[in-house]
């Protein structure tokens, strides 16, 4: 990991930087964060004599041997410096960060989404959800529509917030970028899907475009999470959010196995934001409350949560766990509440 004395090499230094390194077989990598520029050493970065010649190039800060699997997203990587936003908003800065919106959003009936956006931005929700294009399990369930992209723009035109949607493949994140989502979601199914990750991090690096990443289902260790979000990290945008959203369902009543206690084991071992996600973890509306609370007690810097002006009249999950609007709102004041005493993990010595 090279940090330079400047906010970024200039043309010259970064070619003589890739010349040495190219010398030892390995490569360099520019992640463009908000305050500065760090370039990460590809490859077999244990070389001695590499790190000599480089920590000798008077215009370089740091050269540090990162000796982690996910080196960009370990909490000693100079991009624990890294302040992400999402619009305005600093992730995780002062209080929690509040996504909110449709689990689906019905194309047939606009206004409801555009009625939920209005309510969210009066309550204060930082950035909206909605889902345009569904993960769904059974392949005969509604799937989702590009039109229905139009009406999460018209939300984001009509209220100013930054909006968030979920892209399954190349397709739909070329329309997404292309569109100007502000936050690409990438669901629980796809996130092992290293090629997508790969392709998201190369198409917005250099953008304030963020990444939600979604845990596994399937995940266990926190490691392989962290080494997910890595892939979009190391394709060059460190913009990214980690989001538990429950895995396996092991206690019945709930859809998966709420995982927000995972929070602190993330906090500890990266600088990224975690971004919890009640909704799909425990399924049911009326339990949303209390994961939300347990979520920012155990350290998250947000939630998204599935919300619907009307949620009988949803489509997808909204029916069974979107909250209302005015639920929502006594969620962001019961999280706030609890935000000062949340975990947090000590300072690096
Ligand atoms: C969603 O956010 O609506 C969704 C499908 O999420 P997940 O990938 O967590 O199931
Ligand atoms: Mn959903």
């Amino acid at each position: 990991m090279i940090i330079p004395k400047s906010g970024k090499l200039n043309p010259e230094q970064l070619a003589e930087v890739e010349r040495i390194a190219g010398e030892f077989d390995c490569s360099i990598l520019e992640i463009v964060g908000r305050n500065r520029c760090i370039y990460a050493i590809l490859g077999d970065e244990g070389r001695e004599l590499m790190f000599n010649r480089l920590r000798g190039l008077d215009y370089l800060a740091r050269v540090d041997l990162i000796d982690s699997p996910y080196k960009s997203m370990d909490r000693k990587s100079a991009l624990a410096e890294h302040q992400m936003k999402v619009g305005k908003t600093s992730v995780g800065a002062g209080g929690p960060f509040f996504i909110g919106g449709h689990c689906t959003v019905d194309p047939e009936e606009p206004n409801l989404y555009l009625e939920t956006a209005s309510a969210l931005k009066e309550i204060g929700v930082h950035a909206l959800r909605g889902g345009v294009w569904k993960p769904r399990t059974n392949p005969y369930s509604y799937q989702g529509i590009s039109k229905a992209l139009e009406i999460v723009l018209e939300a984001k035109a009509l209220t100013g917030l930054p909006v968030d949607v979920e892209v399954m493949d190349l397709e739909q994140l070329e329309i997404a970028v292309e569109a100007g989502v502000d936050v690409l979601q990438i669901g629980t199914r796809n996130a092992l899907n290293y090629s997508l990750l790969k392709a998201v991090g190369k198409m917005t690096a250099g953008s304030s475009t963020a990444v939600l990443l979604k845990r596994g289902r399937h995940m266990a260790p926190p490691n392989e999470f962290i080494a997910a979000a890595e892939y979009v990290v190391a394709a060059g945008n460190p913009n990214v959010m980690l989001c538990p959203r429950g895995t396996m369902p092991a206690l019945d009543g709930y859809r998966n196995q709420p995982d927000e206690s995972i929070t602190p084991l993330l906090k500890d071992k990266t600088w990224a934001p975690v971004v919890v996600d009640p909704s799909h973890s425990v399924g049911r509306d009326e339990y949303v409350t209390a994961c939300s609370m347990a979520a920012v007690a155990y350290g998250a810097d947000g939630l998204c949560i599935e919300a619907h002006i009307n949620p009988s009249k949803g489509i997808g999950d909204d029916p069974k766990q979107a909250v209302t609007p005015a639920a929502f709102a006594e969620i962001m004041a019961a999280c706030r509440d609890i935000w000062p005493r949340r975990y947090q993990p000590d300072p690096l010595v």
